[in-house]
């Protein structure tokens, strides 16, 4: 980090105010003894080019991307890694003299939650996801790369074409199937599928009721189910599933993970992970969700 001059980590989204990664990092960055401060950056769509092109001057030496910029960011870039150009999103950014360069840490993050969870990604073999934004990208391309077959579905069934559409041929057309998002469509897909990813915003804080799952349905036992929401950490669809008998994985894992390896990217340093988790379990109240 002595190369950079600055000491400030930006949230950008609209809105943020619900974001618990400033007490996550913050904690990291204390435990890492680094004099560095996690901040939010609300940013309105008409500000977007502005906050990301004013970040270095403003003593910001990296920033994360939250809903709904991942995918709108990318051109707005200096420079692309690679593995986020293959996913279509970024959401960390780190600053070097070089400009402004994006990375996305969710397809990882979302592996290592999984495993974490005891679930095998190369275990699945049809997957159904819900969600085609920025983070819907990322699990999307994560199971993908593992060898499942993936339905996904999305309520504007155009952007989970254009999604599968950015993808390799191989990967998107042979395997993959963009539906719009009906409960009854979700439903029938699941009756085949050995996994569930929740990668929309339905459920969240405030709206904790709301849940993609039709009430009054049953899940197959035998089906995994991960919500990406982590506020609550216990959503109504993983209460479903649970009551169903399937085993689940919430948010929160994939939080840490995905902040695990932005926190590497900005200070080149390894997480302080354990800390990292407290601190979400500790900010969201003390839900047993894996
Ligand atoms: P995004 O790019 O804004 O995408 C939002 C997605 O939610 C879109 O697919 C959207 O469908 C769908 N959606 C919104 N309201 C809906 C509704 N009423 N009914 C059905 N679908 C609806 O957001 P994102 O960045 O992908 O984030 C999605 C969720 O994942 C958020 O809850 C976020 O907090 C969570 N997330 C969690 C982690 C983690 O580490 N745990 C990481 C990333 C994201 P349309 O395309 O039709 O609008």
């Amino acid at each position: 980090m002595s190369e950079r001059n600055g000491d400030r980590i930006g949230l950008i989204g609209w809105p943020v105010g619900h974001s618990v990664s400033p007490p996550m990092q913050n904690a990291a960055f204390a435990a890492a003894g680094l004099p560095l401060r996690y901040v939010l950056l609300e940013t309105p769509p008409q500000r977007l080019r502005e906050a990301v092109k004013g970040l270095a001057g403003e003593g910001y030496v990296g920033a994360n991307v939250t809903v709904p910029y991942k995918e709108a960011i990318l051109e707005l870039l200096d420079a692309v890694d690679p593995g986020a150009a293959a996913v279509g999103a970024a959401n960390t950014l780190v600053i070097r003299a070089g400009g402004v360069i994006g990375y996305n840490t969710d397809e990882a993050g979302f592996l290592a939650a999984l495993s974490h969870g005891g679930i095998d990604p190369r275990s699945c073999r049809h997957a159904v996801v819900v969600g085609a934004g920025g983070a819907g990208r990322a699990v999307a391309r994560a199971l993908l790369d593992s060898g499942a077959t993936l339905s996904l579905l999305n309520r504007t069934v155009e952007r989970a074409e254009r999604l599968l559409a950015s993808m390799e041929e191989d990967l998107a057309v042979e395997r993959g199937r963009a539906l719009p998002f009906t409960a009854e469509r979700l439903v029938q897909e699941v009756a085949s599928a050995d996994l569930l990813v929740n990668a929309t915003t339905v459920g969240m804080h405030p709206h904790n009721s709301a849940s993609i799952w039709p009430s009054g349905h049953a899940m197959p036992s035998r089906l995994r189910v991960v919500d990406l929401v982590y506020n609550p950490p216990e959503t109504a669809l993983l209460r479903e599933a649970q009551r169903s008998g399937c085993d689940v994985v919430g948010g929160i894992e994939m939080l840490v993970q995905q902040g695990a390896r932005a926190f590497a990217l900005w200070t080149g340093r390894a997480a302080p992970i354990e800390t990292m988790r407290e601190a979400c379990h500790r900010v969201l109240g003390g839900d047993e969700v894996p």
